[in-house]
C-alpha cells in the first residue's frame, strides 16, 4: 500500500486497511518526523452515536480541543454547532461557510476587540459570569443573547474548570440576572461545564440547578429557552456515553420536558476528537542506565514529540498514556523503561518506569486517543516541528456514503467534505442552503 502524504487531501484506504497499517506504510518510506493519522470514519461513528444517545441535545463542538481544518470541515458538514472562545476561533469557523448562528461564544471573560468582532459578525449567543462583562456586553454587543454560566464542579474530575469560571448559583446568579435586566440585556438561558472525566451524577445536580435558575429568570422577567450542558463527555476508544446519557436524559425529562420548548445544547470537545487521532513517533536516541545499587537496567527512549508538543496535557490532566511499539515485539525482552520528549527540559517526560519491550533507535512508538488537547496546545519551545496530520477514510464508508447520496457524482472533491456525509438529515439541509438558518429559530429573532 502506497500512502500519499498530503495534508490537504483525505486518502481513501481499502476496507481492510486499518490505522496501524497506514502508519507502517508511511514509516517504511523513510519518514523521520512524528505524524498523526486522522481516521475520518471515527467522527461519523461518534456523530451517529451522539444522535442515538442524545436525541434532544445539539452538540456545539469545542474548537479549542482540536482545530484541525479537516476535522472542522467534517463537523461543519454534519450541521452541528461550534463553541468558540476567541476571535481567531470564530474567524476559523466562519471561514468554512458556517452561519454565525451556529456559534456559541463561550469565554465568560472576553477581550473587547473579540467581543466587538463577534457582534459585527452576528455571533449572538454569548456566555457571561460576572457583572463587569455585562457592562462590556452592553457597550459593545447589546443585541447579544446571553447564557449565564454557573459553577457546578464534579467532585472527581480529570480537568476541573470551576476554579476559573462560573458564578455561584445561589449568591451571585440572582444579582447578575437583575443587573442584566436593569441594563436591558437579554438572558436566554444558562450554561455550565462540570469538568472533564467526571462522575456522571454531577450532571443531575447541574441540570437541577439550571432549572432553579430558569425559574428565577422568569421572575426577573426573562424568557429563557436555551440550556447549555457544556462538555466533559469521554471520547477515548472503548469509552461509553451510556451512563451519562441515561442520567442526563432522565434529568432533562424531569426538569425540562420536551413540551417546555427549551433547546438543549452541549459543548463536547474530546468526545468527538480524542479517538480519531493516532500519533506516530520515532525513537531517535536511547540511553541505557544501570541502577548502581540494584543493578537493574532502565531503557530511556527519546522520541520526537513531548510535553511541549502533543503531550502537554500530561502536565495538567491526569492522563494515562499507553505507548505501543509499532514493530512486532512479541519475542523481545521486556525492560523497565521511560519515554522522553525531545526538548532540553527535564519536565519533558511522557512515561516513566513502565515495562516495555526492548526497542532500537529508528523504531516507532504509537499513541492512540491523541485527538484532544494535543495539536491545539503545541508550543514553539525549542522549535521542534509540529507533527503533520494525514487523514484517511475507509473505502467501504465512502461507498456507503456514495450509495446513500443523490448529490454525489462519479467525481467529487474529497477535500470538500460537505459531499462526504450526505446521509445525515441535517447535512441535507446544509447542502441545500450554505448560509444555513439557525439551529433553533428563536436565535433569528
Ligand atoms: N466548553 C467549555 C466552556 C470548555 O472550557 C471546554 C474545555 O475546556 C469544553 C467545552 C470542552 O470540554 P471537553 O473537551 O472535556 O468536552
Amino acid at each position: 500500500m502506497k500512502f500519499n502524504c498530503d495534508e490537504n487531501q483525505v486518502q481513501i484506504v481499502d476496507s481492510d486497511t486499518d490505522v496501524i497499517r497506514v502508519i507502517r506504510s508511511i514509516t517504511e518510506t523513510g519518514r523521520q518526523d512524528a505524524f498523526f493519522i486522522f481516521d475520518v470514519q471515527e467522527i461519523k461513528r461518534k456523530y451517529n452515536n451522539w444522535k442515538e444517545k442524545f436525541p434532544r441535545v445539539i452538540p456545539y463542538y469545542a474548537v479549542k480541543c482540536n482545530n484541525n481544518l479537516f476535522l472542522l470541515k467534517i463537523l461543519s458538514s454534519l450541521g452541528i454547532g461550534f463553541n468558540c472562545v476567541s476571535k481567531g476561533e470564530i474567524k476559523q469557523i466562519l471561514s468554512l461557510g458556517n452561519d454565525p448562528s451556529r456559534i456559541v461564544y463561550t469565554n465568560p471573560a472576553k477581550l473587547s476587540s473579540h467581543l466587538r468582532y463577534a457582534g459585527d459578525q452576528g455571533v449572538d449567543l454569548i456566555t457571561f459570569d460576572n457583572e463587569s462583562e455585562l457592562h462590556k456586553i452592553k457597550a459593545l454587543h447589546q443585541s447579544a443573547k446571553l447564557l449565564l454560566r454557573f459553577k457546578c464542579d464534579a467532585k472527581i474530575s480529570q480537568v476541573s474548570l470551576g476554579l476559573k469560571f462560573g458564578c455561584n448559583s445561589v449568591t451571585e446568579a440572582p444579582v447578575l440576572l437583575r443587573v442584566a435586566r436593569t441594563l436591558n440585556l437579554e438572558v436566554v438561558g444558562v450554561c455550565f461545564h462540570v469538568g472533564s472525566g467526571c462522575e456522571p451524577d454531577v450532571y443531575r445536580r447541574a441540570i437541577a440547578t439550571a432549572h432553579k435558575l430558569f425559574e428565577l429568570g422568569k421572575t426577573v422577567g426573562f424568557h429563557m429557552y436555551v440550556l447549555d450542558i457544556g462538555g466533559g463527555f469521554p471520547g477515548h476508544k472503548g469509552s461509553s456515553l451510556d451512563t451519562i446519557a441515561d442520567i442526563i436524559n432522565e434529568t432533562l425529562e424531569e426538569y425540562f420536558p420536551v413540551d417546555n420548548n427549551v433547546n438543549v445544547i452541549s459543548e463536547p470537545g474530546r468526545y468527538f476528537a480524542e479517538s480519531a487521532f493516532t500519533l506516530a513517533t520515532l525513537v531517535y536516541s536511547k540511553r541505557v542506565v544501570m541502577d548502581p545499587v540494584t543493578g537493574i537496567r532502565n531503557n530511556m527512549y527519546y522520541i520526537n514529540d513531548g510535553v511541549y508538543g502533543s503531550f502537554s496535557s500530561i502536565l495538567y490532566e491526569k492522563r494515562i498514556i499507553r505507548p505501543i511499539p509499532l514493530s512486532d515485539v512479541q519475542t523481545r525482552e521486556v525492560i523497565p523503561s521511560s519515554i522522553l520528549g525531545p526538548t532540553c527540559d527535564s519536565v519533558d517526560i511522557i512515561v516513566q518506569d513502565i515495562k516495555f519491550p526492548n526497542l532500537n533507535i529508528g523504531e516507532w512508538i504509537i499513541f492512540e486517543n491523541m485527538g484532544a488537547y494535543t495539536i491545539s496546545c503545541v508550543c514553539s519551545f525549542n522549535n521542534f516541528p509540529i507533527p503533520r496530520v494525514f487523514s484517511i477514510l475507509n473505502e467501504s464508508t465512502l461507498l456507503h456514503l456514495k450509495e446513500n447520496s443523490e448529490s454525489l457524482g462519479e467525481e467529487f472533491d474529497l477535500s470538500f467534505p460537505h459531499s462526504l456525509v450526505d446521509d445525515f438529515q441535517l447535512m441535507k439541509n446544509w447542502n441545500e442552503n450554505q448560509q444555513v438558518h439557525a439551529i433553533f429559530p428563536e436565535l433569528l429573532t
